[in-house]
C-alpha cells in the first residue's frame, strides 16, 4: 500500500459519536506516526486538536473530500497505551463520545496544543538592595522598573509571570536590569513538592493493621481490589502509607485519589514528613501550566507519589505500582458533567489492566462496595477498632420533641456544651445546610422568597444581605417589605450554619468559633487558615456542613452534636439514607481522637425510627446490612444498574417530546431485560431557567442495559427534537436530582 493512500483517523473533542479522517500533513510520512500523538487540525472553519487513533487505508469518506491536518504536535505519544485503553474503555462504558472523553483526560493546556515539556515557573524576590532602592528616584525613563520594584517591594513571597499578564512583555527587559543591579533575585519554583530529608518511621502497626499490609503486600504485582474497610481514626491511611513505602522500594509509582475538601497541606504534609521522595499533588487550585507541569512529571516517572482529586485517575504513569482510594464512599468521586465517571469505578478497571493492586478505603463503605466484598470480588480488610489509644465515642439520639429549642439547638445539647467547653476541650456542631435560613416568609400573608429561575426557595444570607439561590447562583436584596401584601414582618425560616453562629456567639461571648462551609472557605487558604486556628487546642466551637465531617483529624474534639439527625430520613432519593448514615458516622469519626474520651449527641424528632436506633447502637454496618436488604427486596443498585437520559430546554414541552422519542427508539430496537421509566420531570423541574426531564434505565443484569445503551446512544443525537434540548446520558447515576 502506498503511503500517499493512508489517512489519519484522528479523535477531536466534539459531541458526534465518530472519529474523523484527515490526511496527513505535507512531508509527513505517515507510517512514522505513532498513535497517541495530538495533531493541529482545520475544523469548522476553525482549529482544534485532536489525537490520532490510527493510520488508516480505508478513508469512511471519499480521499477527496478529506482535508489535511495542519501539523504533527508529538513525536511520542502523549498517552501510554494502557491510558489509551483505560479511555477506550471509559468511552464505550459511559457511551461518550472518543473524543470528549480524551479531551477530559488531558491537562488543558495539552488540549489547546501546546508543547508537552516542563517548565520551571520563574519567581522574583525583592533584595536587601532593592528594599533600599528608592523607586521614585529611577527616573522617567525607568517608569516600568519603578513600577515592578514596588510591586516586589510589597509582595512577601515575591511574584511569578501571572503577576505581570497586564503589562507589556517588555517587562521582562525591564526585570532583567533589576536582575542585573542586585536589586532583584530570580529563583525558579519546582513543580513538584519534596519529602522531609529524614522522614519519619510511624508507629508500630497494631495486630489488625499488620495483617492488612501483610495482605496487600503480597499481591503487589498483581491485580487485586481491596476494600479497606475502618472505623474513623483506625489507621487506613498509617496502611496506604506502609503499602506505598513497599511500591517505592521497587522504584514503583504510587496513584492516591482523595475527596476534594480532604486535600488539604494537612494531608500532604502528612505524606511530606513520611516520604523523602517527590510528589505531585493535583488539586483544583493549580493552574494549566501547574496541572501541565504535575501531569508530565508523574509521566516520566520523576513523581514518585501523585496525589490528586477525581480526575488524578487519568494520570500517566511510567511505572505504576499501587490505586489508592481514600474515603471511596464520596459521591465526588463520580463526575457530574460532561463525562460522567466514577473515578472509583475507573480506578478499579485501570488497576485490573495495569496488574497492580487497589486499595479502596473507608469507615462507611459504599453498599456498592460492600456487595462486590459479598461477591468475592474485592477482598476485605478490616480494622474494626481505633488505632493507639483513643477509644471509640459514645453515641445516642437526643430527643427534641416539644424541647425549648434556640434555633436548632435544644436546651439539653447546650447544657452538654457548656460542661465540655468548662472542661478546656472543643465542641462540634453539624449542621448540612449553609446560610442564615434557607429562607424567608412574610408573618402577615406567607410569601415565600423564591428563586425566578428555579423550583426552589432562596436561602438568606444575613452578613451578605442578600437572597442567594444554591442552585442557579442567582441573588437579589433582601426585600424592605413582603412583595405580596407590603407587611415588613418578613422572618427568617429554619436555620443554617450561619444562624447557629449567631446564637452562639450569644450563648458562649467569650468562646472563639469556627464555621466551616462553603461560605465561609471561599477565600483561597482560608479552610487552612480556619484548621490551623483549630488545631491550636484551645476551647473552641467548631460549626459546619459536610466540610467539616470529612477527614480532619481534630484531637481536642470531645462533643459532636448532629443538629438535624431527621435530614436524611425523609429524602426522595433512595439513597439519601445511605448518605446521611455515611455523614453522620463521618462526623462522629471527630469525636475524641485524642487521648479524651468523645461523646456524640445526634438530636431528633424520630428517636423510634429504627434505622436511626440501629446507625447509633449498633453502628453503620448493622444500618447497612438492614438498608441493603430493602434495596435488594426493591431491587434497587446495587442490586440492579441504571442509567438516565436527561433533557433540559427553555419549555418543557421539547425536553418531554425529545425524551418521548428517546423511549420510542429504545422500543424499536429492543428492550429485553431492561425497564424503561419516564419522561418524568426532574425532581426540580425547572432550574436556572431551564426546564429538566430524565427517563430512567434500569436493568438486573448490567449487559442487558449496555446492550440497549450501544445503539441507542448513537442514534439519540438523529431524533427529531434532539436538537431543541441538550440531553447527556448519565452511567451508574449516583444522583438522581
Ligand atoms: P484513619 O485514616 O483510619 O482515620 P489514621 O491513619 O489517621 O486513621 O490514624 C488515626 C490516628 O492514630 C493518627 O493520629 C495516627 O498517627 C494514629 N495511629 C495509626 N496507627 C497507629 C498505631 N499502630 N499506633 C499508634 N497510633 C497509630
Ligand atoms: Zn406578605
Ligand atoms: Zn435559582
Amino acid at each position: 500500500m502506498p503511503t500517499s493512500e493512508l489517512v489519519l483517523r484522528v479523535a477531536i473533542p466534539s459531541p458526534l459519536y465518530s472519529s474523523f479522517d484527515y490526511l496527513p500533513p505535507d512531508h509527513c510520512d505517515p507510517t512514522q506516526l505513532k498513535k497517541g500523538v495530538r495533531l493541529r487540525l482545520p475544523f469548522a472553519r476553525s482549529q482544534t486538536v485532536g489525537i490520532l487513533l490510527e493510520v488508516s487505508d480505508k478513508p469512511q469518506v471519499e480521499r477527496h473530500k478529506l482535508k489535511a491536518a495542519i501539523e504533527v504536535l508529538d513525536n511520542e505519544p502523549l498517552l501510554p497505551n494502557e491510558l489509551m485503553s483505560l479511555l477506550q474503555w471509559c468511552s464505550d462504558y459511559y457511551h461518550h463520545p472518543i473524543g470528549e472523553t480524551l479531551a477530559t483526560a488531558l491537562p488543558s493546556a495539552l488540549r489547546q496544543g501546546e508543547v508537552a515539556s516542563t517548565k520551571p515557573r520563574s519567581l522574583w524576590c525583592i533584595t536587601n538592595a532593592g528594599r533600599e532602592m528608592d523607586a521614585d528616584k529611577l527616573g522617567k525613563r525607568a517608569k516600568r522598573q519603578a513600577d515592578l520594584l514596588r510591586r516586589l517591594g510589597a509582595s512577601h513571597a515575591g511574584l511569578t509571570a501571572a503577576h505581570f499578564k497586564e503589562l507589556p512583555r517588555t517587562w521582562v527587559d525591564a526585570m532583567a536590569v533589576l536582575v542585573k543591579n542586585g536589586w532583584v533575585e530570580m529563583t525558579q519554583i519546582p513543580a513538584l513538592e519534596y519529602g522531609n530529608a529524614e522522614p519519619e518511621l510511624g508507629p508500630e502497626l497494631n495486630e489488625a493493621q499488620a495483617k492488612a499490609v501483610e495482605c496487600i503486600h503480597n499481591c503487589l504485582g498483581m491485580f487485586s481490589a481491596f476494600l479497606l474497610d475502618g472505623v474513623t481514626g483506625s489507621g487506613k491511611t498509617e496502611i496506604y502509607l506502609r503499602s506505598i513505602a513497599a511500591v517505592l522500594k521497587n522504584d514503583q509509582q504510587a496513584l492516591v485519589l482523595v475527596p476534594e475538601i480532604t486535600l488539604t497541606p494537612q494531608l500532604v504534609g502528612r505524606f511530606k514528613r513520611r516520604f523523602n521522595v517527590p510528589m505531585a499533588v493535583m488539586h483544583s487550585g493549580l493552574n494549566d501550566r501547574e496541572r501541565l507541569n504535575a501531569w508530565l512529571l508523574a509521566r516520566s516517572g520523576e513523581a514518585s507519589i501523585i496525589i490528586g482529586t477525581r480526575s488524578a485517575v487519568f494520570t500517566p504513569m511510567s511505572n505504576p505500582g499501587i490505586i489508592i482510594i481514600d474515603e471511596e464512599h464520596d459521591t465526588s468521586f463520580k463526575q457530574q458533567s460532561g463525562l460522567r465517571y466514577s473515578a472509583r469505578d475507573l480506578a478499579i478497571v485501570r488497576a485490573r489492566k495495569l496488574g497492580i493492586p487497589v486499595v479502596l478505603g473507608s469507615a462507611t463503605p459504599s453498599f456498592e462496595s460492600l456487595l462486590n466484598v459479598e461477591q468475592l470480588r474485592y477482598q476485605p480488610l478490616s480494622l474494626p477498632k481505633r488505632a493507639g489509644e483513643a477509644k471509640p465515642p459514645k453515641v445516642s439520639l437526643l430527643d427534641v420533641r416539644g424541647q425549648n429549642m434556640e434555633e436548632q439547638l435544644s436546651v439539653p445539647l447546650l447544657q452538654l456544651m457548656q460542661g465540655h467547653l468548662d472542661n478546656g476541650n472543643q465542641v462540634l456542631l453539624f449542621l448540612n445546610r449553609r446560610g442564615f435560613s434557607p429562607s424567608i416568609i412574610c408573618h402577615e400573608c406567607g410569601w415565600v422568597g423564591h428563586c425566578r429561575r428555579c423550583d426552589t426557595h432562596m436561602t438568606l444570607h444575613m452578613q451578605k444581605r442578600h437572597l442567594r439561590c444554591h442552585h442557579c447562583g442567582s441573588q437579589r436584596p433582601i426585600p424592605p417589605q413582603c412583595p405580596d401584601c407590603g407587611s415588613v414582618d418578613l422572618r427568617p425560616l429554619g436555620s443554617g450554619t450561619e444562624r447557629i453562629e449567631t446564637v452562639l456567639t450569644e450563648r458562649f461571648s467569650d468562646i472563639p468559633r469556627s464555621r466551616i462551609d462553603r461560605d465561609s472557605t471561599r477565600k483561597k487558604g482560608s479552610l487552612n487558615a480556619i484548621l490551623n486556628d483549630i488545631n491550636t487546642g484551645e476551647p473552641r466551637i467548631l460549626i459546619g456542613t459536610q466540610m467539616l465531617a470529612k477527614g480532619h483529624h481534630f484531637p481536642d474534639v470531645t462533643l459532636v452534636g448532629v443538629l438535624d439527625g431527621d435530614q436524611g430520613l425523609f429524602g426522595v432519593d433512595f439513597r439519601a439514607g445511605e448518605r446521611m448514615a455515611q455523614l453522620i458516622i463521618q462526623v462522629t469519626g471527630r469525636a475524641g481522637r485524642g487521648d479524651k474520651p468523645g461523646q456524640v449527641v445526634i438530636q431528633t424528632h424520630h428517636p423510634d425510627n429504627p434505622m436511626l436506633q440501629l446507625l447509633c447502637q449498633q453502628g453503620y454496618h448493622a444500618f447497612a446490612k438492614a438498608a441493603q436488604s430493602e434495596r435488594q427486596l426493591t431491587t434497587l443498585p446495587p442490586y440492579s444498574h441504571m442509567a438516565l437520559l436527561r433533557a433540559e430546554a427553555s419549555d418543557a414541552l421539547p425536553a418531554e417530546s425529545f425524551l418521548d422519542q428517546a423511549h420510542n427508539l429504545a422500543q424499536q430496537l429492543g428492550t429485553p431485560g431492561v425497564e424503561l421509566y419516564g419522561p418524568m420531570p426532574a425532581m426540580m423541574e425547572r432550574r436556572a431557567g431551564k426546564y429538566r426531564y430524565q427517563l430512567l434505565l434500569q436493568a438486573q443484569k448490567r449487559t442487558d442495559l449496555h446492550r440497549l445503551l450501544g445503539p441507542w446512544t448513537v442514534q439519540l443525537n438523529k431524533l427529531p427534537g434532539a436538537r431543541k434540548v441538550r440531553w447527556s446520558l448519565d452511567v451508574d447515576p449516583v444522583d438522581l436530582m
